[in-house]
């Protein structure tokens, strides 16, 4: 598999049929499984033997899927969640208790931000957030010895920042916890966080990985590369028995490769159920057999709009990493070498009364709280996403009432073009 093109997996990966099986990832559309004796079932629920015996911690098709998604990121394991909250919550919460601290990148998500600025805080994980331009300085500051982990998005949504990810890995590495990286927008396809010294990967699969709209969804893939237990004093919940599992030491049952997704399977969704349904982790995996194939589409559309709208004087700014006057290219061009994502985000003159006259006055692009989807689709991220955010909050996560977020499909570029420039004329 190590071997193989990253369009090989995205098709093949995950799923190897015997003689006379389906050729299509079959959906086990069962809560539950048939055993002969109690002793094999005690088995399963002692995890001494392998086998499925409740949707609620695994099934065969999300199985499956997983498997293709880790393959995709070249992680040692992983496993899907309900959705991409559900991933980054699990991914931090599995090494987090009350009284833990995270460091995070101001540049994240509006969902991702509330859930560890609020939730979490309210769960006494406590949190600091530093920009992913700080100085060497203000990220050694942000370090506390109850920190626990870092977090970051590849290419921020909406900002669009690109995360310095081996400079991350190393504040981390050096500080003894794991960089999580969320790659929602490059997908695996333009970038795999864990080649540059990522530890942990998360995924929102509503976005690219399935690409058309249809499920709500979420992944975790666990490179298998941190150590657990060179800091088993930081990580009790990895490297000390788990009395909920028969004092399990996951690190020394599971060793480094399986503990953290083990973990997370066993313990957090046993007792957080935030499963993807079967049907739809099987309509997630038709969006990754054609994942390679789309995503340069999207990059391609996103660069066309984003040349057009630089060249516009109603537009203040644009913002698209591979745009050598934006201020992140140099980082695109080391990390995403062949592209990004399909998504713009750019000011325009008229503030917060242009910015919803020209969607309004868009006929192909259509206003939705969404992003990453075959259609193209707009938000006004200062009214929708980030609302509960003041001025200054939205400032830190680099939105301006002006901004619009731009998210190209898979349409004709021309036809792009031709709609922003009339939706443009119309302010
Ligand atoms: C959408 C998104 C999420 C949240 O995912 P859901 O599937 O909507 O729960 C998290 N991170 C990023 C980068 C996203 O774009």
């Amino acid at each position: 598999m190590a071997d193989q093109t990253i369009a090989t997996r995205c098709v093949q990966a995950g799923y190897t049929p015997g003689d006379g099986e389906p050729r299509q990832i079959p959906i086990v559309q069962s809560t539950t499984f048939k055993y002969a004796t109690s002793e094999h079932m005690g088995q399963l629920f002692d995890l001494e033997a392998e086998g499925y015996f409740y949707t609620r911690l695994q099934n065969p098709t999300n199985d499956a899927v997983a498997a293709k998604i880790a393959a995709l990121e070249g992680g040692a394991a992983a496993m899907l969640t309900s959705s991409g909250q559900a991933a980054n919550f699990f991914a931090l919460f599995n090494i987090c208790e009350a009284s833990s601290h995270v460091v995070a990148s101001s540049a994240i998500y509006g969902g991702t931000y509330n859930l560890i600025a609020h939730t979490m805080a309210k769960m006494g994980i406590e949190s600091t957030f530093v920009s992913p331009e700080c100085t060497p300085e203000e990220l050694e500051a942000a370090f506390r010895p109850n920190t626990r982990a870092v977090f970051g998005e590849t290419i921020a949504n909406p900002a669009l920042d690109v995360l310095d990810i081996e400079r991350f890995a190393k504040a981390a590495h050096d500080h003894g916890v794991p960089l999580i990286v969320d790659n929602t927008f490059p997908t695996p396809v333009f970038c795999r966080p864990i080649e540059w010294g990522a530890d942990i990967v998360t995924h929102s699969t509503t976005k690219y990985m399935d690409g058309h709209g249809v499920g709500v969804g979420g992944a975790i893939v666990d490179s298998g590369n941190f150590d657990w237990m060179a800091h088993a004093e930081k990580f009790p919940g990895l490297t000390t028995p788990d009395e909920s599992y028969h004092g399990i030491v996951y690190a020394e049952k599971f060793g480094q490769a399986g503990a953290f997704i083990t973990k997370a399977t066993s313990q957090l969704m046993r007792d957080l159920g935030s499963i993807q349904s079967p049907q739809n982790a099987f309509y997630l995996n038709m969006g990754l057999e054609s994942l390679h194939v789309r995503m340069p589409q999207h990059f391609k559309n996103g660069l066309a709009v984003a040349e057009f709208l630089e060249k516009s004087d109603k537009v203040t700014s644009v913002r698209f990493p591979h745009l050598p006057s934006d201020p992140y290219y140099a980082l695109a061009q080391k990390y995403l070498p062949e592209g990004g994502s399909g998504v713009v985000s750019f000011e325009l003159a008229g503030g917060r009364a242009a910015a919803e006259k020209f969607m309004a006055a868009l006929r192909l692009a259509a206003i939705e709280t969404h992003v990453a989807d075959a259609r193209t689709c707009c938000l006004h991220p200062a009214s929708a996403t980030h609302r509960q955010m003041n001025d200054d909050e939205l400032a830190a996560a680099g939105i301006s009432p002006a901004m619009v977020r731009f998210s190209c499909g898979l349409e004709g570029t021309e036809d792009l073009i031709a709609d922003i420039e009339q939706a443009l004329a119309a302010i």
